[in-house]
């Protein structure tokens, strides 16, 4: 039942921080079919086709993450989110670019040497000057010389990084990045002591209406640390012995009424908040139940070693509830974010007020469990005892045997298994020791991390 997604592979050399690095987003935007879903594809390195012929619509490949000369980036296919349907076409890149500037670190401005410079690339560029972000242009399809040749139109563009290149055979793509990745700073964020909470969710979800409920008239907005290039601005919580940082609560206060259709703003805006948080707080509408758009936010999260809270919101619109029905509705959103279901779930109505402190005391308890540090000693005891009642299976002939487990001194829980064969562990027994340390110790809430090493 605690069955929980497991981070795989090997130890990944970043968790040796105590502090954390924040992801740099890399956004990709442009006119629709000038190669960006193709450029993306290669980034991420999926070979899979992602392209839609019959909407034009690209989906649930917006994220990936990526890196290059030992940067990592998480890159955003802008044009994933734009319907190519003439009438909203214009207005909807000129969004996805504001996005974009507001949002990435860097932005890749594709354009297309088949078609030739156009009226909309004109009209982005000029947006794209005006921001203070940094901005590659990418001339993409330059398959052969002659259209090397061409491709020289769009240095009147005036972008002083300028690069040829084709997608689909790769050409140029190192090149690219290498003046990609000069942006990337992988800046590292000193551990706060206080706990730095995202509350995110979908349009409408409620997202406001709980910061403000949680915060009330007393707010005291900080802005962010100096040094610090994104103007977001974290909100300070501190009442009845709980205290924590709302991070970019601004932006969901004032900014998302501006995009609040966008599918792409929230989970841009939803990256940005995860990726500085150590706790996500989902809301999810009760009305509506949980959405892909959800899922999407989830699994990032989880990908990323943050502590998740849900909180199912609007409660009091749900009618004739009966004895079962919290329990009911439970069941069927823990099944959705299957396998990691060890999960808190508070269902609230801002409007009423009703479950607002039972939130904020998950949101305790969930920071209690993902700092919870257990003894080598403790640790060992309860781990020998749970192998010896089921040993792990022999590969092959071979006996495997696990000598100890230590808890890595990092950020998140995770813990390190010496064995004789560390590559023959099978999976359903690392999920065995999973559930059981999920069983023993209180890792509610809390994405668990197991590596397996040589001893
Ligand atoms: P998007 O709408 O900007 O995401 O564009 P896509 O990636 O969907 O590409 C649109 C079309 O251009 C597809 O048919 C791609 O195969 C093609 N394409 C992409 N990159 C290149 C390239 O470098 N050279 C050529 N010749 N075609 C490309
Ligand atoms: P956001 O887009 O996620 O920030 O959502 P808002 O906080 O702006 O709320 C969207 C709408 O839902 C507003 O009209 C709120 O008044 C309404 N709303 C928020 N919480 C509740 C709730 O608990 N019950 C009901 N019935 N409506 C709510």
């Amino acid at each position: 039942p605690y069955l929980c997604g497991r981070n795989q592979g090997s130890l990944p050399v970043v968790v040796f921080y105590q502090a954390f690095y924040i992801m740099d987003i890399v956004a990709i935007v442009g006119r629709p079919n000038v190669g960006k879903s193709t450029l993306f594809n290669r980034l991420i390195g999926e070979k899979v086709s992602i392209v839609d012929d019959q909407s034009g619509v690209t989906r649930d490949r917006q994220y990936g993450q990526s890196d290059w000369n030992g940067k990592e980036f998480a890159v955003v296919d802008t044009g994933g989110f734009v319907r190519n349907s003439d009438d909203v076409f214009e207005a909807a890149i000129r969004d996805q670019v504001e996005i974009a500037i507001d949002e990435a670190t860097v932005i890749i401005f594709m354009v297309d040497v088949a078609t030739g410079l156009t009226d909309l690339d004109e009209q982005v560029a000029r947006m794209l000057r005006k921001a203070k972000k940094p901005v590659i242009l990418a001339v993409n399809k330059v398959d052969n010389h002659a259209r090397q040749l061409e491709a020289n139109e769009f240095w009147s563009l005036g972008f002083e990084e300028t690069f040829f290149l084709s997608s689909v055979t790769g050409s140029g793509t190192g090149d690219l990045l290498d003046a990609v990745v000069e942006h990337v700073t992988n800046h590292v964020e000193e551990p706060s002591t206080i706990p730095q909470i995202a509350i995110v969710g979908q349009p409408n979800a409620g997202k406001s209406s709980f910061v403000n409920a949680l915060l009330g008239e007393e707010r005291n907005i900080v802005t962010d640390i100096a040094g610090t290039t994104r103007d977001s601005i974290n909100s300070y919580y501190n009442k009845f012995g709980h205290e924590f940082n709302l991070v970019d609560t601004a932006g969901i206060r004032k900014k998302a009424k501006v995009y609040e259709n966008l599918e792409f703003y929230s989970v841009m805006r939803a990256i940005r908040a995860i990726e500085k948080a150590d706790i996500i707080v989902l809301i999810i509408d009760a009305t509506d139940g949980v959405e892909s758009q959800d899922l999407a936010i989830f699994r990032i999260a989880q990908k990323r070693n943050k502590g998740v809270v849900i909180a199912v919101n609007k409660w009091d619109l749900v009618e004739n509830k009966e004895t079962n029905t919290a329990r009911d509705f439970e069941k069927t959103i823990t099944e959705k974010f299957a396998p990691f279901n060890d999960l808190p779930v508070i269902f609230m109505s801002v409007l009423e007020k009703q479950r607002i402190m039972k939130v904020v005391e998950a949101i305790g308890q969930v920071h209690e469990n993902r700092s919870r540090r257990i003894p080598t000693s403790q640790l060992n005891d309860v781990m020998q005892r749970v192998m010896s009642r089921y040993a792990p299976p022999s590969y092959r002939g071979r006996e495997i045997s696990i000598k100890y487990v230590t808890q890595l001194p990092i950020a998140y829980p995770a813990f390190a298994f010496y064995t004789n064969h560390p590559q023959h562990i099978k999976e359903s027994y690392k999920n065995y020791l999973e559930n059981k340390i999920r069983e023993e110790f209180d890792f509610t809430g809390v994405p668990i991390s197991l590596f397996f090493r040589k001893k």
